[in-house]
């Protein structure tokens, strides 16, 4: 499943949301006068930015529960560092590859871990990986005892 597939019904969502406080917006102009028609738009932006957040934070909790595991980095083999909520990195520092992509993550006691689909792995110096833990959406992070990417 890619992104779009999560995001085009949140999409969707928003744009009823937002004629709904379009409508909204109408309302209060036309029964509060001037005041109304002043204070109803920018309330409005104001709340579509509330839900706006709250969309791409539910987007994210849904395909974290799905597909990355909560949290999306976990704790490290050392069992001192985890990740952030959500998307935060929490404990774990970006590694990069020359040309600007991510490598992997390093937690803080120097372990370089990957993201491989619903698998957290240990990346060696020489590039080989080890099988670490593995996202189960019903069981949550369980130990990785077979690598298939
Ligand atoms: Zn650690």
């Amino acid at each position: 499943m890619r992104l779009g597939d999560v995001t085009g019904p949140f999409l969707l969502l928003l744009l009823g949301v937002a004629a709904v406080l379009a409508a909204l917006g109408l309302g209060a102009g036309l029964g509060w006068g001037w005041i109304g028609y002043v204070f109803g738009p920018s309330l409005g932006a104001a709340a579509m930015l509330v839900i706006l957040c709250a969309a791409v934070a539910t987007g994210l909790l849904i395909r974290n529960r799905l597909f990355r595991g909560i949290p999306w980095l976990p704790v490290c083999g050392n069992g001192c560092c985890r990740g952030g909520w959500l998307a935060a990195l929490g404990d774990y520092k970006p590694v990069w590859n020359e040309d600007g992509t991510v490598r992997g993550f390093r937690c803080r006691c120097g372990i370089t871990y990957q993201k491989v689909g619903r698998r957290f792995v240990e990346l060696a110096p020489d590039g080989s990986f080890r099988p670490y833990l593995v996202w189960d959406g019903l069981k949550g992070w369980l130990p990785d005892r077979d690598l298939r990417p």
